[in-house]
């Protein structure tokens, strides 16, 4: 019997004994064994703390993003052995995608997510804060990673993309992993940890893996840790109060049960587009990995004259699943993940029929193509109808983890509404329907019942993710019996494994110690003009105080020729009575050109290649003719940017602050303009 592998301290070990065996979910065959006895869960730990967070935090956001991407075009070559291995969990070819194909496409999105970050180890939060009259004192976040472990528990359903989306974000952050797998399916998640750990892209210490019981591991975790949950809402509780994650309050996120539903608007009918939609979606919720996710719809409202129309389409519908060995090319829903996972599927569905009706499937009998139906874990996909809704609980409770839904009727948008939210809280929601009256109305009624809500018609349905994935970018999480808990979300998921911590003190030191320039901080004068350097070179702080112009009455009249913007306060014959004005003012657009034209280094060729933009552009006092401005030119950022083509020339973006006074030294202006500057010769 092929026993598994827990990577431990880098190293691969089988633990004690013959340890729980692991069937194919298809055939009923065992796949291998998996035990964690005899293992130290407190070397475990103490390794992640002391190698692996060293390694990762020292590498900047940059170096990060990078080394997740390598691993993505690595895993990526290794897809007909993880494909290989899925069909043994009863997943078929589309399932598979979304398991492994989508996890590694999680460690693709969050790669590219390095470029929100600076070429740091830390990252700055948010805005400056002027904390004093004289700006001496101020205010602002930073973002430092933790110094422990995220210690990942998940579920059974996803071994691939379970591990992945998480990690992608704890790496990304800087800090490292220990994954523990739902034991049914950890064979898979083994296969995809050996080739992560073969391929030698991550640093040492960065993922350890537990394939089997977690021992006492949770014994020896600490505030700097952050603990991340999937799976059954009793699991979760047991865990989440247990004595040392309260005593270090311990950051514990939660996913667990969700009772997610899609409503199908009251004003679609069948010939509509949206009709067929509404019916494809739910199928395709109940039928993928044989609706063993945690997002698939549980529960579909429709308005009370349309119920008949719903479940006999979606009953037709059904009927065109072909269910089978996934290695079957025809078969379009496959096994649960094991017999176990049937039996509760069968009891759940037990306890919802005591106040539904089956008008769809069959609990004791189903056709497969190509397989055993008693050896494989297979089930049917099963409807149910429930005509009371707000009289029965179990079918907002009641999760049964399989291809099974309910259909209820509502008759008015509130109650739909209110339905949604007897579920106390779900992952996601789907509302059908072409009128944004609608949509809107549901969006801010359920909207905080939900973790996701998807409104899906004609005019994105051919290009919709659908309800049922997560995607990276996007929060995945929900209030109440979803767990509360949030993961991705793109930059907010790696701020769950950073300490923001509030800094304050002069606008001086904060530059020092962000890299980011703070207005008012002491500049740096320097004789040589910053345009005149190359990218390298550059300093934060570097400044430069322009000479002056004077703003004339014919600038403004050429200004607004060349423009055409003839806005009434650019002219002299205006009566400014009642306006904001007391007389002609300049353009902000030419006083802003007028500036460029003072910092920009003229004529002669320079590193600087272009001008990449403006970030922030405010207008804060009006200029009138007459007026003289210069400006405070410093540099406040830079932003490294890698070769994409090998043709590419080797350069980063910089940011400027753009100052613009008048002859009382007072703000007229404040921009930050974006230029790309070239590095030296023969950098990269
Ligand atoms: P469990 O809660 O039993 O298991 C989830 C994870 O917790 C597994 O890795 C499991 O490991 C681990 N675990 C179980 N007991 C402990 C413990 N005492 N200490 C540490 N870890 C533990 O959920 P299942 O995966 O069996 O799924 C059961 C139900 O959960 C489903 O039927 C469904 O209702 C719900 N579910 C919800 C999901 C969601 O995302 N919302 C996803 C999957 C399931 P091991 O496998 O070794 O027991």
């Amino acid at each position: 019997m092929n026993k598994l592998g827990n990577l431990v301290r880098n190293e691969w070990i089988t633990g004690d004994g013959d340890g729980q065996f692991l069937y194919n979910a298809v055939t009923g065959e065992p796949v291998a064994a998996a035990t964690t006895n005899g293992l130290d869960f407190k070397a475990m730990v103490d390794y992640a703390h002391s190698v692996g967070n060293p390694n990762l935090r020292r590498l900047t956001f940059h170096e990060r993003g990078r080394m997740l991407r390598a691993l993505a075009l690595y895993l990526r070559n290794h897809l007909d052995t993880f494909y290989a291995l899925s069909y043994k969990t009863g997943a078929t070819k589309a399932d598979s995608w979304i398991d492994i194909e989508g996890g590694i496409g999680n460690l693709f999105a969050y790669a590219s997510l390095r470029r929100k970050f600076p070429d740091e180890t830390f990252a700055v939060d948010g805005e400056g804060i002027s904390l004093s009259k004289q700006n001496t004192f101020m205010g602002h976040h930073m973002l430092v990673p933790k110094e422990g472990v995220a210690i990942h528990i998940n579920a059974f359903n996803f071994p691939v993309w379970g591990m992945l989306e998480k990690c992608a974000v704890n790496w990304l952050a800087g800090v490292p992993a220990i994954v523990k797998p739902a034991t049914v399916t950890s064979y898979l998640t083994e296969a995809v940890v050996k080739a992560i750990i073969a391929s030698g892209i991550l640093p040492k210490g960065a993922l350890q893996l537990i394939c089997g019981s977690v021992g006492d591991l949770l014994d020896h975790v600490t505030a700097q840790d952050v603990i991340t949950f999937t799976g059954s809402k009793s699991t979760a509780l047991q865990l989440k109060k247990h004595d040392r994650i309260l005593q270090e309050s311990v950051p514990f996120n939660m996913e667990a049960d969700s009772l997610n539903c899609i409503v199908l608007g009251d004003d679609v009918s069948p010939a509509d587009a949206e009709w067929d939609i509404f019916i494809k979606e739910i199928r395709k919720e109940m039928t993928v990995k044989a609706g063993q996710k945690c997002t698939a719809i549980r529960r579909i409202f429709v308005p009370e004259n349309k119920m008949e129309d719903v479940w006999k389409a979606l009953s037709k519908s059904l009927s065109q699943t072909v269910i089978g060995n996934p290695l079957n090319d025809k078969v379009r829903m496959g096994a649960l993940a094991g017999q176990s996972q049937r039996n509760e599927v069968k009891q759940q569905v037990q306890k919802l029929l005591a106040s539904t009706q089956i008008v769809y499937g069959a609990l004791d009998s189903v056709e497969v193509m190509d397989a055993d139906a008693n050896k494989g874990a297979f089930i049917s996909p099963i409807l149910l109808l429930n005509e009371k809704p707000f009289t029965s609980t179990a079918v907002h409770e009641v999760e049964a983890f399989g291809p099974v839904s309910t259909i209820m009727p509502y008759t008015n948008m509130e109650e739909a509404i209110a339905l949604s939210k007897l579920g106390k809280g779900s992952l996601c929601s789907s509302i059908v329907t072409a009128n944004d009256r609608i949509a809107k109305q549901y969006v801010l009624g359920a909207g905080t019942h939900h973790g996701r809500i998807l409104i899906l018609n004609k005019a994105c349905a051919k290009e919709s993710t659908g309800h049922g994935s997560p995607l990276p970018m996007l929060v995945h999480g929900g209030p109440g019996r979803a767990g509360g808990g949030e993961e991705m979300g793109g930059i907010r998921g790696v701020q769950h494994y950073m300490q923001r911590v509030a800094i304050q003190g002069s606008p001086t030191s904060i530059t020092n110690i962000t890299n980011v320039y703070q207005q008012y901080a002491k500049g740096i004068e320097n004789a040589i003009h910053p345009f005149k350097k190359y990218f390298e070179e550059l300093q934060i702080g570097e400044q430069i105080i322009t000479s002056k112009r004077i703003i004339t009455s014919e600038d403004i009249d050429k200004f607004a020729d060349i423009s055409g913007d003839h806005f009434y306060a650019h002219l002299t014959h205006t009566d400014f009575t009642g306006t904001m004005f007391e007389q002609q003012v300049a353009h902000g657009y030419f006083i802003m050109s007028i500036a460029a034209g003072l910092f920009v280094y003229s004529y002669e060729k320079n590193p600087v290649l272009l001008n990449y933009g403006i970030d922030e552009l405010r207008f804060t006092k009006p200029v009138y003719p007459g007026t003289e401005i210069y400006v405070r030119f410093t540099c406040k950022e830079k932003i490294p940017q890698e070769q994409r083509e090998p043709t590419d020339l080797p350069r980063g973006i910089a940011k400027w602050l753009v100052e613009i006074l008048d002859d009382s030294n007072e703000q007229v202006g404040i921009a930050t303009i974006l230029t790309m500057v070239a590095k030296k010769p023969g950098h990269n």
